[in-house]
C-alpha cells in the first residue's frame, strides 16, 4: 500500500469513515521522498538498537519509513478514529506500536523508560508535528530532560527560522536562547506546502535538535537563567536594562549588566546563551 498516493489515502479514509480533522492539525504527507528523508535524518545518526517515538502518525506514512529503519517505533496519536486505519496500514510492521494518547498529557519519561530504555534501546523522536502545538511539544520534550539522543521534526518554516536564528538576528528570541541551553538545533531541509493533503497555508522545514549531554553553560540557578531570557525579550523594542525590569528589581539591573561586560544600552537580541548565563549568575548574587 502506497500511503503517499492520493487515491490510496482517499480510499482508506473513506472505507474507515474518517476525514481530516483540522482541530488536530492534520496535514498528511503525499510526497514519497519526504518521509524517507525525515526517517533517515532521525534514525541515521543513532547508534545500534534504535528506538523511535513518533508524535502524530496520522495514517502511518512516516511511521512505515521509521519502522523500516529502527528496531522499535512507538507512535502517539490523539485521534481515536485513526487507530483502526493504523491497525491496517501498519499491519506488516511488527516492530511498531500505536498508542491512542495526547502527547501533551503523556508522562514521556515513564513511556520512554518503559518502551525503550528498559529494553536496552536508544531513543529519539521523529514527527511531522501538528502546527497548532509545535512549540509546547518541543518545549515539553526538552524541558522534561528525557533520555533522548535527538528530536527530528517537521515544523512551520517561520517557526524553524526562529529556532535556528543566531544571536543578533531579528528572528532570534526567547525560545531560540532557551532551546540552545538544551540542544544544538540544525535546519535540515524545506518542504513546500504542496507536499501535504490538505495543503497548509505555509511551507515547512525539518529541523533536528541534538540534545546536549551536559548543558553548554554552567549557571547557579537554571530558573534564573530562564527568567533573564524571558525578561530580555519581554519588551523587544526596549534596551535589555529596561526589558529586564519585568522580571528583576530595577536597582540591581545596571550593575549586573556592567559586571557582565555588556554595554548599558544593549538590546536583548544581541546576547548569546553565554552572555545570558553570566548575567543570570550576577543577578542571582
Ligand atoms: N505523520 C503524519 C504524516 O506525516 O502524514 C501526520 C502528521 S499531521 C501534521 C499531525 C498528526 O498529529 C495528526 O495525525 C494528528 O491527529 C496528530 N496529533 C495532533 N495533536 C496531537 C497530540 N496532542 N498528541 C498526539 N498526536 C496529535
Amino acid at each position: 500500500m502506497k500511503l503517499t498516493d492520493l487515491s490510496t489515502i482517499r480510499e482508506v479514509m473513506t472505507r474507515h469513515g474518517v476525514s481530516f480533522q483540522k482541530k488536530f492539525g492534520q496535514n498528511f504527507l503525499i510526497s514519497p521522498q519526504v518521509p524517507v528523508n525525515i526517517a533517515e535524518a532521525a534514525v541515521g545518526l543513532m547508534p545500534e538498537r534504535r528506538g523511535i517515538l513518533e508524535i502524530g502518525p496520522g495514517i502511518g506514512t512516516l511511521t512505515r519509513e521509521l519502522s523500516e529503519r529502527a528496531d522499535k517505533v512507538v507512535a502517539l496519536e490523539i485521534d481515536s478514529s485513526l487507530i483502526p486505519v493504523l491497525d491496517e496500514t501498519l499491519a506488516d510492521c511488527p516492530n511498531t506500536k500505536v498508542l491512542n494518547q495526547d502527547v501533551l498529557k503523556t508522562d514521556l519519561c515513564e513511556l520512554i523508560d518503559r518502551e525503550f530504555i528498559s529494553e536496552g534501546l536508544h531513543a529519539a523522536v521523529a514527527a511531522n508535528l501538528p502546527y497548532y502545538i509545535t512549540t509546547p511539544i518541543i518545549m515539553k520534550l526538552v524541558e522534561s530532560r528525557l533520555p533522548l539522543e535527538s528530536i527530528t521534526v517537521m515544523i512551520q518554516k517561520e517557526v524553524a527560522a526562529r529556532l535556528v536564528a543566531p544571536a543578533g538576528d531579528p528572528e532570534y528570541g526567547a525560545i531560540t536562547a532557551s532551546l540552545a541551553y538544551y540542544g544544538r538545533v540544525e535546519r535540515l531541509f524545506n518542504v513546500p506546502a504542496g507536499c501535504f493533503i490538505p495543503a497548509p497555508k505555509v511551507d515547512s522545514t525539518v529541523i533536528r535538535i541534538v540534545l546536549h549531554k551536559n548543558p553548554p553553560v554552567d549557571v547557579k540557578n537554571e530558573q534564573t537563567l530562564f527568567r533573564v531570557i524571558r525578561g530580555a525579550f519581554a519588551q523587544r523594542r526596549k534596551t535589555l536594562a529596561n526589558s529586564l525590569r519585568t522580571e528583576f528589581p530595577k536597582e540591581i539591573i545596571p550593575a549586573a549588566i556592567a559586571a557582565a561586560g555588556l554595554s548599558a544600552d544593549i538590546r536583548g537580541e544581541k546576547l548569546s546563551l553565554e552572555d545570558f548565563a553570566r548575567l543570570a549568575d550576577l543577578l542571582e548574587d
